[in-house]
């Protein structure tokens, strides 16, 4: 029996396949796999505090619009909640109880000292002015204000958000507390207390996972064939770096459709085109026009598909070329889909340890605000290198002994380290 969270959430769109419903099956799987007892996995299920509050906020016209902006903490059995924020349109209670779950999982596979939470208010960002989404997140923050906290729930960037909205949480956070308040968020501008390689840190991450992965074939990025869905923060970081160790991006694509170059496309000359177009690569010269749908499905050696959830389903997956799928985005393959691959024996990297480069570095950049102390990029890229090729080996190791998948393998390693710490640290009362 999979439990389920106890709490009110709305329906899942039948649509859609609800991320929450598949995080509860991940669970489940990981807890009969370790034979967790079932008050535990209960206990798992269940985020700690669901938050909505709401957001009013005057548009630029002078009307005023109420959001929704929802946080949720799932756990801090290993410290405190870590999570983004995300503004996009598909955001709901759900999807971000889904991702709080996920960021537990994730932090404590990485062996770092938090716990999961995950914000988001459902807007398209790109339908607002800079000062109505200033408003909007520092209304957020104040709604939030006894909830978040350096040592209590310490937000981040995620979809949609950025070190600007950073900026503007940790202001309005450290203007009620009367004092700066850096620690408060991760993911900051440098002015004020970012880390050094923060922004590059989830491409970076995937880069090696995917790095060590093809090691473990015998091969190495030149030559190799690589398709990326999203161009955005972590798909553009990770093809500017692969592209430079010699990978062959063939094909990279943003919502608004894709390119693809069977000899490889020029990813710094791509960056600089979208950058002046929209952030699309729509139109890119001596490039040919591709589908999201199309680039999935393309004969490559590496698909990374770096942008939204349950992109590799049950229509396509029996379509799937390539030979491993580095999930750098969230839940990009669903349950079944993952199920398939891996009976062809197509090596799935699974999103807590892919895209975790992230979150490691906005530990580092914790770690380096509460001490004071500012480590140089060479520094913050090696602590962030060592934590992620340990736990990737962790990872195939916990998959070889157990002969389970590399996501059940990530997810036994990190369910089972908090299991192992409610049940050292005991239930109160
Ligand atoms: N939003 C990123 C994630 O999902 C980073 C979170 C963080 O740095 O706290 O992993």
């Amino acid at each position: 029996m999979v439990f389920r969270p106890l709490l009110p959430l709305e329906a899942p769109s039948p649509a859609h396949i609800c991320p929450l419903d598949q995080a509860c099956s991940y669970l489940d799987q990981a807890a009969r796999e370790l034979k967790l007892n079932a008050g535990i996995i209960q206990i798992l299920s269940n985020p700690t505090k669901v938050i909505t509050v709401s957001v009013p906020i005057k548009r630029d016209n002078g009307e005023v619009q109420v959001l929704a902006g929802h946080r949720v903490q799932h756990s801090d059995i290993l410290g405190p909640y870590k999570g983004g924020v995300r503004h996009h349109p598909a955001v709901t209670l759900r999807e971000v109880s889904a991702l709080a779950m996920l960021m537990t999982w994730k932090c404590a596979l990485m062996g770092i000292p938090y716990g999961g939470a995950k914000g988001g208010i459902a807007i398209n960002p790109k339908l607002y002015s800079v000062g109505e989404l200033e408003r909007i997140t520092r209304r957020y923050t104040s709604e939030l204000i006894k909830d978040i906290g350096p040592c209590v729930d310490i937000p981040a960037p995620d979809m949609g958000t950025s070190a600007r909205e950073m900026a503007w949480m940790m202001d309005t956070y450290s203007i009620y507390e009367g004092h700066a308040v850096p620690g408060v968020v991760t993911g900051k501008p440098l002015s004020i207390g970012g880390s050094l390689g923060r922004e590059m840190a989830t491409g970076m991450g995937t880069m090696i996972i995917i790095r060590e992965a093809l090691a473990d074939w015998g091969k190495s990025f030149n030559g190799t064939r690589i398709a990326i869905q999203g161009f955005g923060n972590v798909g553009g970081a990770a093809a500017l770096l692969m592209h430079a160790a010699g990978a062959k991006i063939v094909a990279i694509s943003t919502g608004a459709g894709g390119v693809f170059a069977d000899n490889g496309l020029d990813i710094p000359a791509l960056k600089a085109y979208a950058d002046i177009n929209g952030r699309s690569v729509v139109g890119f010269p001596e490039a040919k026009p591709i589908s999201n749908a199309e680039l999935l499905t393309l004969p490559c050696d590496v698909l990374v598909p770096a942008a939204l959830e349950n992109q590799i389903n049950e229509d396509n997956v029996h379509q799937i070329q390539a030979n491993i799928i580095a999930e750098a985005a969230n839940g990009p393959v669903t349950l079944n889909a993952s199920e398939v691959l891996e009976a062809r024996g197509v090596t799935v990297l699974p999103d807590i340890l892919t895209n975790a480069g992230g979150v490691v570095v906005s530990y580092l950049e914790w770690v380096q605000g509460l001490s004071y102390l500012f480590w140089d990029e060479e520094r913050v890229n090696q602590e962030m290198e060592q934590l992620m090729v340990n736990a990737y080996r962790q990872v195939i190791n916990e998959s070889q002994e157990r002969r389970i998948s590399l996501r059940l393998a990530a997810y036994t390693l990190g369910v089972g380290r908090v299991a192992q710490a409610l049940s050292d640290r005991g239930l109160y009362p």
